[in-house]
């Protein structure tokens, strides 16, 4: 019987056969459901059937040996499972909807997840950004079997790069050392990390590879007896002692050897512990009594004793490490451990989903990331806080997504955020002008929440700008910030713009000249009587509302000279029309972005709640609204044209002006507006004359709450005896 601490057997990959998954599923899962293996082999085989390896082997022998691998895990039969349909819906027609129709939900789940992974391609230049790959990478897999399918696929495509061009070579290699290699190390899968490092080294760096390789054969050579030597002293001890041990000698790899000289500038001979010991013996009382006895063998070197059996490390591994000086004065590292600690120091978290008899299938919910949270809690005393940090950041990241920019840099956001995070994280102007974004090419909205393997390419215009709206997609802190910022100085600025031709046409008004005033004594005197601190803080105020350019106009100017213009009839009745719109209109229309501003309703074409409207920077008299459609409105400047919308909050009524032409006879007028009184609606003035003809036209000023109101009311009117039109005056 195959022993559970075995590395990975490496058969030739065409001779594999579904027959050696189910001999290893039979040996520790004895009620395995092995139908459903055999069902997706042969599902799995039709789906890849007349598809080449580069090898040329069949497609089919890569799926098997991956499940192979995976048996040899000792997995649970779903993994397994996955790992013969791993490749069907990235390679072949099946869809993600056969899957599940055939083998359930479970391992719909599992396949679907690894061919998401499969999806991102990482091609980074930067080293930083491996990190933040490798998070994505674990972000995207809710559970941790999708990863554990993945790296065994890494690790049979590792085994056979050598068909594959020297590019793609080196690509494939080097993510494998980037990516995949440290997440089996995370992951404390052992066996795994060391192959995927060791095929990745000899490909990326061939040439150090064969020295160190050299270098190892002499070594071995000259040190043939040793490793016997050293077994045979501590057996002997053992015995004597009593203590069931396995010692076991062993040669560090080529990759921590090379990682070795290579961080502190080591030749190959000044590069100690080459040779190591592990000792597994059968309990925990074992491993401190061997520990004893080597120590009594050899003189232990000082600082370097480790108790990771009493305070074990974050990913739960447990072990004694000792260095002695060794026979001949080598100095040789000693690992004691039970069987059940090399369990865990080989498997890592894959121990926790390997497949335990006794106690049956694992429950569900112990298969998300669950295992996160028992890191944290075995963990008695943080030793090592850069791999605690390490940990916090992998419990972390669950929470956050990891999208490509289009030069495939990977960047991390809070999960919710939308394009325009993204857009502000590029740049402040980028995020100003963003109108909306391209994602893996298909167009989004900004509201669009953000995916983990996204690619974001954001679409700018320039004269496009922020809007408080904005601020209920924006999810990071830096781009609301940046966006009230925006607004605020936008608003600022055209209260002041506003405020500034009220108070020159208030000058011209009175026959002053508005630059000379703005700099004489009188003005900077008012100023410092109202405490404003600058002219451009009276201008925003004036702009606000806060303060009438009348107001201001007086105090500077002569009192004579106010005097000789305010009997002109004429500025009386626009400061009384400006004052009934300002009062009207208020609360009625929102102006984009801006708070407390002058708004008037044009009067040509007396706009109502529901019409489609468009607001204007006036000169003097705040927003003007108007009609979309309204005559005026099209020809004013473009360039002063600015968002407006209906307040729907507010019951204020609008005026609207209607022509009726009616029958010119008695109780017409009496019909009509008890007709409008019916409906609700006042009339705020009536206009009636005779055109001769016996026909009447009748004007009338309604308030009116919205246009639906108002075109009910209308063909109501147009209903009543004696009415021959009725129209509604825009212009
Ligand atoms: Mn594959």
């Amino acid at each position: 019987m195959k022993a559970n601490l075995d590395p990975f057997s490496n058969p030739d990959s065409t001779k594999v056969r579904l027959e050696d998954i189910l001999i290893q599923l039979k040996e520790y899962a004895s009620d395995a459901d092995l139908d459903l293996v055999r069902k997706a082999y042969i599902f799995g085989s039709k789906a890849h059937e007349g598809q080449k390896r580069s090898s040329g082997d069949p497609y089919m022998t890569h799926p098997l040996c991956v499940a192979l691998l995976l048996a040899e895990m000792r997995m649970d039969v779903a993994t397994v499972v996955t790992g013969l349909l791993h490749d069907t819906v990235e390679d072949t027609l099946v869809t993600i909807e056969e899957i599940e129709t055939l083998f359930g939900e479970h391992i719909k789940e599992l396949v679907d997840g690894v061919t998401k992974l499969s999806k991102i391609k990482f091609s980074s230049r930067e080293a930083r950004q491996a990190e933040n790959f490798r998070k994505m990478f674990m972000a995207m897999a809710a559970d941790i079997r999708v990863i554990i399918v993945k790296l065994a696929d890494r690790l049979h495509n590792m085994r056979t790069l050598d068909f594959l061009s020297a590019q793609k070579r080196h690509r494939i290699a080097t993510e494998t050392l980037e990516v995949y290699a440290p997440i089996a190390g995370r992951l404390g899968i052992q066996e795994m990390k060391i192959e995927l490092e060791q095929v990745a080294f000899k490909n990326l760096k061939p040439e150090v590879w064969k020295k160190i390789e050299s270098e190892m054969l002499s070594l071995k050579k000259a040190n043939r007896n040793f490793i016997e030597e050293v077994q045979d002293m501590l057996n002997k001890e053992l015995q004597e002692h009593s203590i069931a041990a396995d010692v076991q000698g062993r040669y560090k790899h080529h990759y921590s050897i090379f990682r070795k000289m290579e961080a502190q500038n080591l030749d190959f001979d000044q590069v100690y512990d080459i040779i190591g010991f592990r000792v597994l013996v059968d309990d925990l009382a074992a491993c401190y009594t061997a520990l004893g006895l080597i120590h009594s063998l050899w003189r232990p070197v000082p600082g370097r004793f480790k108790d990771y059996v009493g305070m074990p490390k974050l990913n739960n591994y447990q072990s004694l490490h000792t260095t002695v000086i060794g026979p001949h004065g080598h100095r040789v590292e000693f690992q004691i451990r039970t069987k059940n600690m090399h369990e865990v120091a080989e498997w890592g978290v894959a121990a926790h989903w390997r497949y335990k008899e006794k106690s049956g299938m694992h429950q569900k919910d112990e298969m998300k990331f669950r295992w996160l949270r028992q890191f944290m809690e075995w963990q008695r005393d943080v030793s090592d806080p850069a791999e605690y940090l390490d940990i916090v950041k992998l419990d972390l990241f669950a929470t956050d997504v990891y999208v490509f920019t289009p030069k495939g840099d990977i960047r991390e956001f809070p999960r919710g955020s939308t394009p325009i995070d993204f857009a502000y994280s590029v740049h402040t102007d980028v995020g100003h002008h963003c109108v909306g974004a391209r994602v893996s090419g298909r167009i989004v909205p900004l509201r669009y929440e953000l995916k983990s393997g996204d690619t974001i390419e954001i679409i700018t215009r320039a004269d496009h700008q922020p809007s408080k709206d904005w601020l209920k997609f924006a999810k990071t802190s830096s781009a609301r910030s940046k966006i009230r910022h925006f607004i605020r100085k936008q608003q600022r600025d055209r209260a002041k713009s506003i405020g500034r031709d009220i108070l020159e046409k208030e000058f011209s008004r009175f026959g002053a000249e508005p630059k000379k005033e703005l700099k004489s004594n009188q003005f900077n005197k008012f100023l410092s009587s109202r405490g404003i601190s600058s002219e451009e803080e009276l201008m925003a105020q004036l702009g606000y509302g806060k303060l009438t350019p009348r107001q201001v106009v007086s105090s500077v100017l002569p009192a004579e000279q106010m005097n000789e213009v305010s009997e002109e009839p004429a500025q009386t009745t626009l400061a009384k029309i400006f004052k009934r719109a300002t009062k009207k209109s208020k609360g009625v229309v929102r102006v984009q972005g801006m708070d407390d501003i002058l708004v008037t309703i044009g009067r040509c074409c007396s706009p109502i709640p529901g019409d489609s409207i468009t607001g204007f920077v006036t000169r003097g008299r705040g927003v003007t609204v108007h009609r979309t459609d309204c005559s005026r409105s099209l020809s004013l400047d473009p360039e002063r044209r600015i968002d407006v919308e209906w307040d729907g909050r507010t019951e204020n009524r609008s005026t609207a002006r209607v022509k009726m032409l009616c029958q010119d006879k008695p109780g017409m007028l009496a019909a009509i507006s008890k007709e409008i009184t019916n409906h609700k609606v006042n009339i705020s003035s009536a206009n009636c004359r005779s055109v001769g003809d016996s026909k009447a036209v009748n004007t009338f000023e309604l308030g009116v709450s919205s246009v639906q109101v108002l075109n009910k009311l209308m063909s109501s009117l147009e209903k009543l005896s004696g009415v021959i039109s009725v129209d509604r005056v825009v212009s």
